[in-house]
């Protein structure tokens, strides 16, 4: 479907769907589903990152995290680096862990606050390698260089480093098998403004020196805009507009991408002030019950009747740009 021919895909999605049970009564019947990724499909090129942005509660993170295999997926495929892993078992899984790794929003909640930082950075190389205990502790020195960290630090524990560099002793740990693709989920929406520039400038720097592949997850953006570049745009479980950054800064496609666009706050305030914002009106509707016909079409602008009964495919409609829109249908 993502024809390029000058580079290498190394993940392939394919009509992914996390659907959860909703169980009710006392025999627990299942009623429903909650449809947080609900028939996704891109691909993220080698050496390239690709943002994935979108409210929350949207689906990003779920997404994120299925494609990693942190849950299992109700339908669909995911392809990393040839290896069709949607079906795995944990053994085969547990071999691709080194391959694929998260970086978490929260360094607070995802470090064990018992173990030295030397101990979390070199917990993945002691499960996944054979390293004697000197050659760990080596890579764990290089690893805590390569993500700025001092290595006088390394007999610490997470509660006495400040927000960013517990992101940093998170990055560190990701990296520690030299992983191919990383999915970062909102990596720095938990810092101080102040530090977020210095992480995702760290990630860049990772990625070049590294050759690493990233899916950017973030309701920022701004900050996408600056380190993606493609980006998709999620509503309510679906990839809505899928397509190079600039393109989709400058001249979005999809309703839903415009309205998202049109509220990120201008350098300049008068020009703020006087740009043709669109404000949804209404709310996001429950993943449980999704809207009949296209997701948004109870809060488009544009709405039109055909969009309360036909959901519209998601296609490409100029080189590399994707969009599920019936405006776009011709
Ligand atoms: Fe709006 Fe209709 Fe396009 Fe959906 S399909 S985004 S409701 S115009």
């Amino acid at each position: 479907m993502f024809d390029d021919t000058s580079r290498k895909t190394l993940v392939t999605v394919r009509g992914l769907k996390m659907y959860f049970p909703i169980r009710t009564g006392l025999l627990r019947r299942h009623t429903g589903d909650v449809k947080a990724v609900d028939d996704v499909s891109f691909d993220i090129y080698e050496g390239e990152t690709l943002g994935l942005v979108g409210e929350s509660g949207c689906g990003k993170s779920t997404c994120g995290r299925v494609v990693l295999r942190l849950y299992d997926p109700t339908e669909g495929t995911i392809s990393i680096d040839g290896t069709d892993i949607s079906t795995q078992g944990q053994g085969a899984l547990r071999k691709m862990r080194p391959v694929m790794q998260m970086v978490f929003q929260d360094p607070q909640a995802s470090l064990n606050p018992r173990m030295t930082v030397a101990d979390i950075i070199g917990e993945p190389l002691v499960e996944h390698t054979k390293l004697k205990k000197a050659e760990r502790l080596d890579r764990i020195y290089d690893l805590m260089d390569a993500v700025g960290l001092n290595r006088d630090f390394a007999n610490r524990y997470p509660h006495e480093f400040s927000g960013g560099q517990r992101q940093r002793i998170g990055i560190a740990r990701a990296l520690a098998l030299n992983p191919k693709f990383i999915v970062c989920d909102e990596p720095i929406a938990a810092l101080d403004v102040s530090i977020q520039a210095q992480v995702v400038n760290l990630l860049e720097e990772l990625q070049e020196e590294f050759g690493l592949t990233y899916l950017f997850i973030s309701h920022d953006l701004s900050m996408v805009r600056h380190i993606a570049d493609r980006v998709a745009v999620m509503y309510l479980g679906k990839i809505v507009e899928l397509a190079p950054r600039d393109g989709l800064y400058t001249a979005p496609l999809h309703p839903y991408t415009e309205a998202l666009l049109s509220a990120v706050p201008e350098p300049d305030p008068v020009a703020h002030d006087t740009a043709n914002r669109t404000i949804l009106q209404g709310d996001v509707p429950s993943p449980a019950n999704p809207p009949k016909g296209c997701n948004f079409c109870t809060r488009c602008p544009r709405v039109m009747d055909i969009c309360h009964h036909e959901d519209p495919a998601f296609r490409e409609v100029q080189p590399g740009r994707f969009v599920a829109c019936h405006l776009h249908n011709s």
